[in-house]
């Protein structure tokens, strides 16, 4: 189904169109063949960029799109639900570029964004350690200051777009406790980090997420954003937007999967009439519209409140758990609906519902989304 969005202008409505023209041409011929064959799709990227959808939230003097966030937002659910791979590389990118354009000087703004912001190039958000996870406070990669700037040696996990991106916001340790950590742009390329192979995931083959090492890796002082200790307000500060990402991606792997279940409820018979006829099914697939219905009315509200400069880090939280758990029980119902055939990798379905599964896990878990969540109540 076409989703009939309501958009603030003209302009947005546009972008939508360009996007679902992209999806078609670029994406949907080529998904489900690089999804096997673990490759990441270069082109795409290559194309989405070129087509000023991968700054889209950022001003325009920097080269970004300058679009409120609900619309981005809705141009990310767009993609996610034709790939969602591409969806979340899309989010963890548009994540890369905030510190840098929250936090940075102007000087470092000027030399840094234009290229960040460009659309030729990706970028990376590395706070994950092995042992630092959702307590990301215990991370132990060290940035020890020297004369002109940095060494850093550690270990990071989970890096999505690692040994891809052609920059990496890393949170490193250059003190004590929470209030210890900095964050930093790492080039790709500089001497002394390396990469895992990629994991062997779930979901999401087509973008690699590895592991990285900083071997005595140096970096310039200029290349230190915010003040020294600042590292974890501002790895917090871009994960509030990074979360609406997700939330998004969620509800378009969730539409996606309820648009194939309706599709084959329309056409399956058994006892002599369609199954979605059966008020039983009908009913499932009720319930599955009012869950992706929900979820995007929920991301939305965070983003317009974000839109109007108000707080919205619960409501991002919110957005999340709403969001992801819908995509989750949705695809898992989607799988439901279609019976045996559910269950088997000629259908859509199966692969939403591996997807859906990481979005309750990344950028926050949803058990700690509700420990922020709680915590506002208190
Ligand atoms: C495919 C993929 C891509 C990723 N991409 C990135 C990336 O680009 N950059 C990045 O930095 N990280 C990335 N991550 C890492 C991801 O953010 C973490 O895996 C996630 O935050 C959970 O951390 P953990 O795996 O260490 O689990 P843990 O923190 O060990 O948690 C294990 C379980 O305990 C629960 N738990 C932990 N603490 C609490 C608590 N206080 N209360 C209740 N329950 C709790 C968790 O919810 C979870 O269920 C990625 C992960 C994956 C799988």
């Amino acid at each position: 189904m076409t989703v009939n969005r309501l958009l603030p202008t003209d302009e947005a409505h546009a972008l939508i169109e360009l996007t679902r023209d992209i999806c078609d041409k670029v994406m949907d011929p080529i998904v489900d063949e690089y999804e096997k064959q673990e490759k990441y799709p270069a082109d795409v990227f290559a194309q989405l960029g070129a087509a000023g959808l991968l700054s889209l939230p950022y001003p325009e003097e920097w080269g970004g799109g300058d679009q409120p966030y609900e619309v981005y937002l809705q141009v990310l659910e767009e993609i996610a639900a034709r790939w969602a791979a591409v969806g979340v590389a899309v989010s963890v990118h548009s994540l890369a570029c905030y510190p840098m354009f929250a936090f940075g000087t102007p000087e470092q703004r000027e030399r840094f964004l234009p290229e960040m912001l460009g659309g030729q190039t990706v970028g990376a958000y590395s706070l994950s350690e092995p042992q630092a996870g959702s307590d990301a406070a215990a991370l132990v990669c060290r940035a020890s200051r020297v004369d002109d700037g940095y060494r850093i040696t550690g270990e990071k996990s989970w890096i999505t777009h690692g040994g891809i991106a052609n920059y990496y916001n890393l949170f490193a340790r250059t003190g004590d406790g929470s209030k210890g950590i900095s964050c930093f742009l790492v080039p790709d390329g500089v001497d002394g980090l390396s990469f895992g192979r990629p994991e062997e995931k779930m979901g999401l083959t087509a973008v690699p997420t590895t592991t990285a090492r900083y071997d005595d890796v140096h970096l310039p002082e200029e290349r230190r954003i915010g003040a020294e200790g600042q590292g974890l307000q501002i790895a917090f500060s871009a994960l509030d937007s990074g979360r609406l990402g997700i939330a998004a991606v969620a509800t378009g792997i969730a539409q996606a999967a309820l648009d194939e279940a309706v599709a084959y409820a329309k056409e399956r018979e058994t006892f002599g009439r369609k199954i979605i006829d059966h008020q039983g099914l009908g009913f499932l697939l009720a319930d599955m519209a009012a869950a992706v219905e929900s979820a995007r009315a929920t991301y939305l509200d965070a983003a317009r409140r974000r839109d109007a400069g108000l707080p919205y880090s619960r409501n991002a939280s919110v957005a999340k758990l709403i969001a992801t758990d819908a995509a989750m029980k949705v695809t898992t119902d989607a799988v439901q609906v279609l019976g045996g055939n559910g269950y088997t990798r000629d259908f859509r379905p199966e692969r939403l519902m591996r997807e859906a599964k990481i979005t309750q896990i990344f950028e926050g878990t949803n058990q700690i989304q509700r420990l922020v969540i709680s915590r506002s109540l208190a």
